[in-house]
Parts: structure tokens; sequence; C-alpha cells
């Protein structure tokens, strides 16, 4: 094109990057479907590549931007003054939801057990949250409920087919008008959120007292995200002590509960969720568990929606990984692509291992979840769900900063993904235990049932051999943990190096040789940790990791 003086044209635009979009989401994830045929699930590779064709399509992540950019509405009062508390969301909420919903994100385990029931759900998970992550949290905790609820079977028979049943309901109706639920859940009270022993909601019972009966709930939850779900499960203290309920929106006569929302909290990230606060005026609500068993009947729950932190984290970073590697491969700067340039390529692939990293170790625990029976697995699902939700969730702000930092000026600006996935990435580490309460959780799995440690090390010991700096890590760990001398100090350091182990375990058993080798040495091998992205070591095959791992759309 010609520019004179005269022209209206100011300059061509080239040389800049478009959209990631319209591409299949699974089947150009390589490790993702290695993942899914080696823990289990194979079977869904079809619905898989069918669901990773729509979660990859324009029209679908536009969704995820959308839900996030109108945030929740809440309303305490109607206009004639009559109390509501009505959240309202943006459509493009209610079709995640829905979406999520109808493939069984929510309840696929539960309804069809069996081999790669969890890993094909996590596979789902992991895909989904790519678009949008708070949606995640109701379909989270109405699938994390069910094994808490089922401790008390009248209250499981009436509520879960309805719980697990593939039918998105949104409507502000009682629980009996609906064929489709979703499940909340309010531990947390302004003196204490960790230590919710410090709840001082009480419950009263209305007549008879134990489980399944009625109870009236006084006092306050100071975080009630998604308060629109349909029930919700509550830790209030009964006359014996911390216990559970089941605390529906409605009470069973039509009228409202009085779990009354204050108001909506003005989160960083994590928007298009509604997390609320909440009072609770003589709520209704029927015991769970035993009385005085709160905490260890609400950690059924809380042990699931752990395990999704780790997937929706290990989503977050296929997510900003996914947008650098693509970006790279369009935009040259000096003369090639970005993704050719030596210093460049040393950012990338470090990003890439993390993310293989993380996504090794959540697929295994999935594995692990799906055969509960194995008494090894369930030992692996109760010390790694919690070495891997500190580990991955911990992991990801700094990650999503570096992919950010790939696009240049570009990725600061709110027109594109980063900053949203930037503000998402903090959240799982807080929410369901912060880091620390993870990392004393790992001690406490050590302690409590020492079979833990064995099977940790016997998962570990099958790449032995494989990596000389894997094989001294193990070793240092396996006195390490013998050592209690101040062992709560040392928890994190603990933790941190069983999380690498493990995760560099997994992948020298499983990924490519290219990919586990550097994993090792940028992060087995080097003393004191990994350091900043782009540290690699020479002789990693940067061009290989990031070809395994580069969308083409
Ligand atoms: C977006 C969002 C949504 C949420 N939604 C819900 C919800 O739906 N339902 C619900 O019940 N809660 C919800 N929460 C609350 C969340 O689970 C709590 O914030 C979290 O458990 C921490 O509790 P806290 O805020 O009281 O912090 P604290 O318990 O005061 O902890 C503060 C810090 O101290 C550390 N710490 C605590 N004890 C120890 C110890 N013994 N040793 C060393 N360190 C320690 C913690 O790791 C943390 O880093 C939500 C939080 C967020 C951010």
């Amino acid at each position: 094109m010609e520019h004179s003086p005269a022209s209206p044209y100011t300059h061509v635009v080239t040389n800049v990057s478009r959209e990631l979009a319209d591409y299949n989401a699974y089947l150009q994830d390589a490790a993702l479907q290695e993942a899914v045929a080696r823990e289990g699930a194979a079977w869904a590779h079809g619905d898989l590549a069918a669901f990773g064709s729509l979660t990859g399509s324009a029209d679908y992540l536009a969704l995820g931007a959308l839900a996030n950019r109108f945030p929740p509405e809440l309303e305490t009062h109607d206009r004639f003054g009559n109390r509501v508390d009505l959240v309202t969301f943006h459509p493009a909420y209610h079709a995640l939801m829905k979406t999520a919903v109808e493939h069984g994100l929510h309840s696929s385990p539960w309804t069809d057990p069996g081999p790669g029931a969890h890993v094909a759900r996590a596979a789902r998970s992991y895909l989904h949250t790519q678009v949008e992550a708070g949606h995640g949290c109701p379909i989270t905790m109405t699938f994390a409920a069910v094994p808490s609820l089922r401790t008390t079977p009248g209250l499981a028979q009436r509520w879960e087919p309805k719980i697990t049943a593939r039918v998105y309901d949104p409507r502000n109706v009682p629980a009996a008008g609906k064929q489709g639920l979703t499940i909340g859940m309010a531990m947390t009270e302004k003196q204490g959120g960790s230590d919710v022993r410090a709840n001082s909601t009480r419950a009263h019972p209305v007549g008879a007292a134990g489980p399944g009966e009625a109870y009236e709930l006084v006092g306050h939850k100071y975080f009630v995200s998604a308060p629109m779900c349909d029930a919700f499960l509550v830790l209030a203290q009964a006359p014996g002590g911390l216990t559970c309920f089941l605390l529906p929106r409605w009470r069973p006569d039509g009228t409202k509960n009085p779990m009354q929302v204050l108001r909506l909290k003005r989160k960083m990230g994590n928007v298009s969720n509604a997390s609320s606060e909440t009072e609770l005026r003589g709520a209704l609500a029927w015991m769970v568990g035993e009385e005085g068993r709160g905490v260890r009947t609400i950690i059924e729950m809380v042990a699931m929606t752990r395990f999704d932190c780790m997937v929706g984290s290990a989503a977050g970073q296929r997510a900003a990984v996914v947008q650098a590697l693509f970006h790279c491969s369009i935009r040259s700067a000096f003369g090639r692509p970005l993704n050719r340039q030596p210093l460049m390529t040393n950012v990338l692939a470090d990003l890439v291992l993390e993310s293989e990293g993380a996504l090794a170790l959540t697929m295994r625990v999935a594995r692990a979840l799906d055969r509960r029976a194995d008494s090894h697995e369930d030992a692996l699902v109760r010390l790694l769900t919690a070495v891997g939700k500190y580990w991955i969730c911990k992991r990801t702000p700094n990650h999503a900063y570096e992919a950010m930092e790939c696009i240049g000026g570009s990725g600061v600006m709110e027109d594109g993904p980063f900053p949203r996935l930037f503000r998402e990435s903090p959240v799982n580490a807080i929410w369901e235990g912060s880091g620390n309460i993870q990392c004393l959780d790992v001690l406490r799995a050590m302690q409590k049932t020492p079979e833990v440690v064995t099977a940790f090390f016997g998962e570990v010991d099958k790449a032995r051999g494989g990596n000389r700096a894997l094989d001294e890590l193990v070793d240092s760990l396996r006195s390490d943990l013998d050592d209690l001398a101040d062992v709560e100090y040392r928890a994190r350091g603990l933790t941190d190096r069983m999380a690498l182990a493990i995760e560099a375990a997994l992948l020298l058993q499983h990924a490519p040789a290219y990919v586990a080798e550097a994993f090792c040495a940028s992060r087995v091998a080097v003393a004191g940790g990994h350091r900043n992205y782009g540290t690699l070591p020479r002789g990693v095959d940067c061009a290989a990791i990031i070809e395994r791992a580069t969308p083409v759309a």
C-alpha cells in the first residue's frame, strides 16, 4: 500500500499476534492426552476430544471473559421491601454452569464410578477451567459435598439424586421444585477461618436431636461463596460440639430460610463467582454426621475441594503457558520469532516444565481417587492432596506473571486474558486451607497414618535409578522425615521437596526424556531449588519441550 503524505493510512499492522481460538484444547495438549490414557481414562478420549473442541472455540472462550466483565450483583430486598437475598449473574456465567453440569463436572465419579472416572472428570474440569475459573467454585462444592452427605444416609437419599443430576436449574425456588441442585459450603467466620474450632455460630435442636434431625442456626458466616446454591454444608456449635449441618436456602414449607446475605465480597480475582458475608437468623438445617464430629464430617468435602484446587491451578498454568507459547510462535523481535530467541526458549520451556509437573501430579492423584479401595492408593490421596494443593497452587501466581511477560506490554492489558489469569492465580492457594495449613496437614497425615510415608516412598522409588539428583533428594527426604525436631517450622521446606520428588518421579516414568531430564536438572539438582524462570541449564532441548506444548490455531 502506498503511503503518500495525503494518505489517510498511518501504518500497516504487522508482526502482531492473534487470538488463540478455534483450536482443540484437548487434542493439542499432548501431556493431557498422555495423562488421561496413562491414568486409566483412555475410554474418555472421544468425549474429551469433543469437549476440547468446545472449550477451544472462540464463542465459548468469549463466555469466560463476559462472565468476569459483568460481575454478579446482590439485591438484599425487592422493590416492595421484601427480603430476597438475590444474586444475579451474567448469562455467560449461567451458560458455563450449564455446560459444566451437563457434562457431569459436578458428579460423574459418583454417578458413573469405575476405572478412570475421576481422571476423566479431572480432565474435563482442566479444560473447562481454562475457559473460566470462577464458576468452578460452585461446581466443585456440589461435587465435593457428596462424600460428606453420605455420612447421613437419610439425607443423602433425599438430596443426592438431585445434586448429581445433570440438570442446571438456577431458578430461585425451593429444592422440591427443581430437578438439579447446587451445594455450597460455609465454615469460615470472622474470628477464624483456618481454625474452625473458633466458630461461634450456634445450633439448637428444633425437636429430636441427632444426625438427620432439624436444628436452627444462629450466627454468621464471613465467606459464603456461590450464595445462590440450593443448600450449604455449614459448621456450627451444637450442644455436643462443632457439628456439620445441611442448610437449605428455602425451608420445606416454601418460606425463605433466614441465611441473609449482607454483602458480596469485592474480590481481586475469581470475579464471576459471588462470595458473600451472611448472617444466620434461626436458619433451619439438618445435622450431617455425628454431633461434635463436624470437622471429621466436612473434611470429606474439603479433601475433594482441595483436589479440585490442584486441577484448577494446573489448568491456570496451562491456560497461561499456552498463551505465551502461541504468542511467541507468531511474534518476532530482533529478526527471529520469539520462540526461537535462545533466552526466550529458556523461559518458555521452563514454564512448560512447571505445567507438565503440575498436571502429572494432579492426574496421578485422580487415578488414586479412582482406586481408593487399594490402601496404597488411599494413602496417596491422603498425603498427595495436601502436598499437591500446597505446591501447585503456590507455584501458579509467579507462573502466570512470567507467562504474561512473554507477551510484553499487551500482556498487561485488560482486553487480553492475562489480568484475569493473574488475579485468579493466588486464590486457590489461599482458600480451602492456605499454604501453611496444607503443610501442617502433611505433617498430620504422616504422624497419624504413617503408612502414607511408606506409600510416598513406594511411589517415588518407582523412578529409582532414573536420575541421580532425584535419588539423592529422595534419600535426604527419607532421613529428614525421620527428624521431628522443629518439624512445624520446617514443614514448607519438607513439603516443597516432597512435591518436587513426586513430580520428578512421575515425569521420569512417563514424560519424554527431554522433559523429565530438564525438570530434574532445573528443579531437583539445583541447590536451593528452582530460581527465576528462564534459568534452565545448558543442554536442555528447549525446542522439543516448546514444540510439544505449543497449540496451533
Ligand atoms: C475468594 C474466596 C472465597 C471463599 N469462599 C469460602 C466459602 O465459600 N466458604 C468458606 O467457608 N470459606 C470461604 N473462604 C474462606 C477461606 O477458606 C479462608 O479465608 C481460609 O480458610 C483462611 O482463613 P482466614 O481467612 O480466617 O485466615 P486465617 O485462618 O487467619 O489464616 C491467616 C494465615 O495464617 C496461616 N495460619 C493459620 N494457622 C496457622 C498455623 N497454625 N501455623 C502457621 N500458619 C497458620 C494461614 O495459612 C494463613 O496464611 C473463601 C476465601 C476466599 C479468598
